[in-house]
Order: structure tokens, then sequence, then C-alpha cells
């Protein structure tokens, strides 16, 4: 079966991109994950769709941060544009509103070809990944979203597409079924995810470049609040532009929506000018705190310390307990307490760590195992 066409249309980057089809797929698929709305969520809502679309840096120059994919992109763009060939597949992994429909869409751009947007969840038969590679022009850049939820046999006919720029079709049934290979047009496959683990090696050896995208750091968020701010029309001095950077979870999306946000406040209590006071007053009553957590991510910390006594908990028992599904708890919650230090993975579960206690004001105890070790140092 052919995807209804609103999937799928060959038009330029920024058309496709200011439709937003990408992020209609993902709200879906993260609506059904969150258990609430987040404001401090980096999957994208629908009002965030709106948004985002005029906040999308375009080129390379106006992408802000990531300095280590953005040098490696520009020598493959240089070294492909030399040959006059296309862009290697590139995988870009990272959690969620980092950045990697941007990208694709900027490397469209640079490259000056068309990009057709799609997701893993999207394409359920093999015939729908047919009917979107019969589609692709030559360069065409083909973005598949979340693209570890593919399923395994509609990865094989991915394999020979971007390998050998071929389609493989059973034609006729029983004995008298054969292979046709049809040729397709070279192009770029992008394939972007937040779990690199999920992806099968075979599918992953196919892209040339793996490029992982980090966590911002404060000043790259200061930058991309300045740029947000400037093409919404706010005001802000550099100390509340600063406040909201810190505030944000190193995540782009999320610095977007908390300056709505502080705007929103700014215009009804401040004046209309986001100073550092008006943001720290605006974020205290959306119950973020200094480090960015709200009140979900202390509730899972929470739970790990005064259900599970600090853990080692299961991620299953871990979700059941709070109610939440497994992967809104890998994707969304854990990679940013990961990265703070708040939480360790473990073979035998979760564990908060002594800076988890001391942020929530909890009192650490020093938990000794059997052999007496300090837990800490098992892991
Ligand atoms: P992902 O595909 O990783 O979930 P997106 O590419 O959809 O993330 O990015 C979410 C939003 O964050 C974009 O709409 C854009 O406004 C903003 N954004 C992401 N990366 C940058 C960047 N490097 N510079 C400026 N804004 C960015």
């Amino acid at each position: 079966m052919f995807p209804p066409r609103s999937r799928l249309r060959g038009v330029t980057a920024a058309e496709e991109l200011e439709n937003g089809i990408i992020g209609q797929i993902r709200t879906q698929v993260l609506r059904s994950m969150m258990s609430a709305e987040r404001l401090v969520n980096p999957g994208s809502g629908e009002e965030d769709q709106q948004v985002e679309k005029s906040l999308r840096p375009r080129r390379l120059a106006e992408f802000i941060g990531q300095e280590k994919v953005v040098e490696q992109l520009k020598i493959a763009i240089a070294a492909a544009q030399g040959r006059s060939e296309p862009l290697d597949h590139t995988l870009l992994y990272g959690p969620p509103g980092l950045g990697k429909t941007s990208l694709a869409g900027v490397l469209a751009n640079e490259m000056g070809v068309n990009i057709k947007l799609t997701s893993g969840p999207a394409i359920e038969r093999a015939g729908d990944l047919a009917a979107v590679l019969t589609n692709l022009q030559k360069d065409d850049i083909l973005f598949i979203d979340e693209i570890h939820r593919l399923n395994r046999a509609i990865e094989e006919v991915l394999y020979p597409a971007m390998e050998d720029f071929a389609l493989d079709i059973m034609v006729g049934k029983g004995p008298s079924a054969r292979s046709l290979r049809l040729k397709l047009p070279r192009f770029t496959a992008i394939g972007a995810t937040t779990r690199l683990a999920l992806l099968t090696s075979p599918l992953r050896d196919r892209f040339g470049s793996v490029m992982r995208l980090e966590f911002y750091s404060d000043d790259a968020l200061f930058d991309i609040v300045l740029r947000a701010a400037r093409i919404l029309g706010v005001e802000t001095t550099d100390d509340g532009a600063r406040e909201i950077a810190r505030r944000a979870r190193g995540t782009p999306r999320i610095v977007n929506r908390l300056l709505r946000r502080v705007r929103d406040y700014a215009q009804v209590v401040g004046g209309g000018t986001i100073t550092l006071e008006v943001a720290r007053d605006s974020l205290a009553r959306l119950e973020i705190d200094e480090l960015g957590l709200d009140e979900n991510d202390r509730r899972l910390l929470r739970a790990i310390i005064e259900l599970f006594n600090g853990g080692p908990v299961g991620l299953s028992t871990l979700a059941a307990a709070l109610a939440e599904e497994v992967d809104a708890i890998e994707d969304v919650y854990e990679p940013f307490l990961l990265q703070l230090g708040f939480l360790q993975r473990t073979p035998r579960g979760r564990i908060a760590t002594r800076r988890a206690y001391e942020h929530l004001g909890l009192p650490y105890t020093e938990r000794i195992n059997p052999d007496g070790s300090e837990q800490a140092r098992l892991w």
C-alpha cells in the first residue's frame, strides 16, 4: 500500500519542514509515550510545531553549537560537492530536541536538494518503503526519523537500497515467483534515532557516518535564546536569557519552549522585557528548578530513593511505580539525569547517587553491600 500523500511529498526542504509533517508523526508517538504534557519534555507538541518552523536553523551558519558535528558535516558537504556526488548516508543520534531533524533540513539546503521526511513508525509495510524509495529523485535526501522503530522485514528492503541503490521486489507467488531488481536513483539516507543501541548492526553498518549530538552548553543555549528572542520579537536582557538557557536541560527545543512561557509572564507582569527577575519568577512558578528539573524528574528520583531505598531498581519496576512507559523513562527522563550524575545505570537497575539525594535535600547514608564494599564502587 502506498502511504497517504501527506506522509511523503517531493518538495523543497524549507516547504517540508514548514509543513511540520514529521513533527506530527513524532507528536503522536511522543504523546502516547508521555503521560502528561511537560514543559521540559523534549518532544514536540502541536504548539511547538508552529513556532519551531520559524525557529529552525536553515543553514549551517545558523546552526548553533554541536561544533564537532558541524565541522564533520562541512567537510562531508565540501567533499561531496567537489565530487558532484550526493552525501554519504548519515546517522544522527542523541536525545530528542537536540536538532536532528533541523540538521537534516540544513544538509538538504546546503546541498541544494529536496528532502523527503518519514519515520520508522510511519512505515508499516515493506510496500510503504518501496513506495517511498521509488518516489525519490536523484540526489534527494530521505530522512527517516526514529529509524530504530523500523521493523526487520522493512530493514531488509532498505539494505540493497542504501548499498546498491536497488530495490528487490518479488513478483508472483509459489513456484513461479521471481525476484526483480529495480534501479533507484542515488540518494542520501539520513537516519535519526534517540536509541542507537536498538539499531541492528547491519543497518548501522550501512551508514557511512554516524554522528552523535550532545546536550548543548549553557553558552550555546544562551545564543539560541537570543536568536529565538530576536525572531519572536521578544526583548530580553542578557542575564534573563542566560537564566532560561541554564534551566533548559541542554536542549534547544526546551529552551525555545521556556522562552515562550517566560515571554508570556513578562508580558503580563514585567512590562514585556525578560529580565533576570522575570525569568526567575516565572520559572519558579513553572516549578522548574535551578538545574532545569521539573516535578516529574524529582518524582522519579524520589521514587528510587523513597520506594526502593535508593536502588538498584529495575527499569520496568520503576516505570510501573511511576505509571510511566519504559520508553518515556529511557528516552525523555533519564538522559539528562544521567548527564547530571543523579542516576547510575547498572546491570541490576537504576541507582540514585549521592548528588540526587543532595539536590532533593534528603539525607544520604552510605549503603554497604554484604561484601563490605560501598555500593557505588561496585559499578
Ligand atoms: P530533534 O529532531 O533532535 O528532536 P529538532 O531538529 O526538531 O530536534 O529541534 C527542535 C527545535 O530546536 C528546532 O525547531 C529548533 O528551533 C531548535 N534547534 C535545534 N537545534 C538548534 C540549533 N543548533 N540552533 C538553533 N536552534 C536549534
